[in-house]
């Protein structure tokens, strides 16, 4: 086991996994920009190393600042957490060019599944169903016209090295085809250096499930079960829950097993997750994303383990403690994401944090870093806190998650949780009936 993890983050997720650090008796390493030396993460661990000014590119992202502070501090790995460099085969590729442990999956296989045409076309031979469309790039808007014909209308033109709901344009009908083909790829050269794109047909009403899977690298893998996170603003997701409404243990185990298989296949390691839409009983696989994801405490939640300690096992070489058998789901979990903006136009709220009272009692969570008196930096993302309840039955999760919410204090800025509130009270999130679009249109109703 390592004795030493650098954890190349901040907010609640550095925190999370220093907490598994911990308990595995590992040192821990923060690293930090000026604007966040006060920061919940850099007090907790047991070393800091400040990387760099506010912005993100000159710290959280700045490879050699990062490899410096490892080779100071002695730490033997690296945690990237999500977001910044989690998925960055280079980065990866560097860290381990300098004889340091990434904790995560390999450079080549980020590479793979961080094109979006590659990952479809690799999962498609893997046996993965997909969402029908190009077989592959789409060169023009000649070709995008009879590929359409064909597909059928609307269609979706997406940036194969896409992310964050950009380089994605639908066309409902023929005549939006050339507007939406050269906007996504304008958005595409513009965003990420790439515009090839390709043509999916456009689903109108599916759910967003993701299967959570773990390989030891060497040719194991096992599923955990799905998350549905359906409810998304600007695909941006708003509230994850586990198990999904819709999906029953016939169709998870089924689906599961065909993730399970497609990863161990290719030797993957570490925790993985392989992004589906879900329309009328079909899986239709979109993306994967190879590193741990912001809503995985629901899963830990239902399956009563902790991924991060996992993900630190198997990049130090041990094997793997899950085996599919061991690994049976238990009640029902969801997450709110409370972040710093103001409602109706979730406008950011940065600022300073006068009174934070944390939720607490039997199944209750709330991974978050801030604390009384904490000036939310402007420059990161708006993430303060993750709420995660978990029940025996969905309806009791429901009830926890309004007595836990009405008990959370965030006072001195604005937080989104008034949304969770009045969520709560709509009888199709009682019930489970929502799709991705659900929350826009709601949103829009309301004003
Ligand atoms: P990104 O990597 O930019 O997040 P994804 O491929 O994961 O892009 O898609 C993000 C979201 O866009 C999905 O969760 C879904 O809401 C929507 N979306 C993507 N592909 C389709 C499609 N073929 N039909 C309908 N909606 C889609």
């Amino acid at each position: 086991m390592f004795k030493k993890v650098l954890i190349a983050n901040r907010g609640e997720i550095a925190l999370r996994v220093h907490r598994a650090c911990k308990e595995m008796g590992v040192q821990t390493v923060a690293i930090h920009s000026t604007a966040d030396a006060d920061a919940m993460h850099v007090r907790m661990a047991d070393e800091s190393v400040c990387v760099g000014p506010a912005p993100a590119s000159q710290s959280y992202l700045s490879i050699p600042n990062i490899i410096s502070a490892c080779e100071i501090t002695g730490a033997e790995a690296i945690h990237p957490g999500y977001g910044f460099l989690s998925e960055n085969a280079n980065f990866v590729q560097i860290v381990e060019d300098h004889g340091i442990a990434f904790i995560g999956p390999s450079a080549e296989h980020i590479r793979l599944m961080g094109d979006k045409i590659t990952a479809k076309d690799t999962m498609k031979q893997l046996g993965v169903p997909c969402v029908p469309g190009s077989d592959g790039g789409v060169p023009t808007v000649t070709d995008a016209a009879r590929l359409a014909a064909d597909i059928g209308f609307p269609v979706i033109v997406k940036a194969t090295a896409g992310g964050g709901g950009r380089g994605m344009k639908l066309a409902r009908t023929a005549g939006e085809l050339e507007t939406a083909f050269q906007t996504a790829r304008s958005e595409a050269k513009a965003a990420f250096g790439n515009d090839e794109v390709y043509l999916e047909k456009y689903l109108g009403r599916p759910r967003h499930i993701e299967i959570q899977v773990f390989g030891d690298g060497k040719g194991r893998a096992v599923h955990l079960g799905e998350r549905d996170c359906s409810l998304q603003r600007r695909h941006q997701k708003v509230l994850e829950e586990s198990p999904s409404p819709v999906i029953d243990a016939e169709a998870r185990a089924r689906i599961g097993a065909v993730c399970a298989d497609a990863v161990a296949r290719i030797g993957y390691s570490g925790a993985g997750t392989i992004e589906f839409l879900y329309e009328d009983g079909e899986f239709f696989f979109i993306e994967m994303n190879t590193r741990l994801q912001v809503e995985h405490p629901v899963t830990e939640a239902v399956y009563g383990v902790d991924l991060v300690q996992e993900q630190i096992r198997v990049a130090a070489g041990m094997p793997m403690t899950f085996s599919q058998e061991n690994l049976v789901p238990s009640g029902h979990a969801i997450e709110c994401r409370i972040n710093a903006e103001r409602l109706p136009n979730f406008q950011p709220s940065p600022g300073k944090v006068k009174t934070y009272y944390a939720p607490g009692g039997l199944g209750v969570r709330m991974d978050s870093a801030i604390y009384d008196g904490y000036v939310i930096p402007p420059y990161y993302d708006s993430l303060v806190g993750k709420l995660i309840v978990h029940g025996q039955s969905r309806d009791l999760a429901l009830a926890r998650l309004r007595r836990a919410l009405a008990e959370l204090v965030v006072d001195g800025i604005d937080t989104t949780t008034p949304l969770f509130h009045a969520l709560l009270d709509e009888p199709d999130i009682q019930r489970g009936d929502y799709n991705i679009h659900w929350l826009e249109k709601w949103l829009a109703a309301a004003g």
